[in-house]
């Protein structure tokens, strides 16, 4: 029996865990009054998803027309941690971080 890998928690992993949780950032709204209400991860570890209560980390507005969000959602289920990359476009597209880099806008 193998026993799972435990990957360790980059610097940048546990400064996102650090921060606030993405409940108390959201939602985050641009001027035409759309944008992201909430964040649900999907979770790698265990299929499972994990509500934006239990996810940490950033959301940023480098332009009026992006909202980036950089976190790092833990599952309630099997403990795994993963990462949550997001950058929403005005026109409510999403470009979303993948292992193959950024995918989108969609
Ligand atoms: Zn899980």
């Amino acid at each position: 029996m193998t026993k799972p890998k435990i990957l360790a928690l980059s610097q940048r992993d546990q400064y996102l865990l650090s921060m606030p949780t993405l409940d108390s950032q959201l939602p985050a709204l641009f001027e035409n009054g759309e944008g992201v209400e909430h964040v649900t991860a999907y979770c790698p570890g265990c299929g499972g998803h994990v509500h934006s209560a239990r996810i940490r980390g950033v959301v940023v507005r480098p332009l009026r027309s992006l909202i980036v969000i950089e976190a790092l959602a833990a599952c309630p289920v099997c403990k795994a941690a993963s990462r949550v990359d997001y950058r929403i476009h005005e026109a409510c597209s999403v470009s979303n971080l993948t292992r193959n880099g950024w995918v989108g806008p969609f």
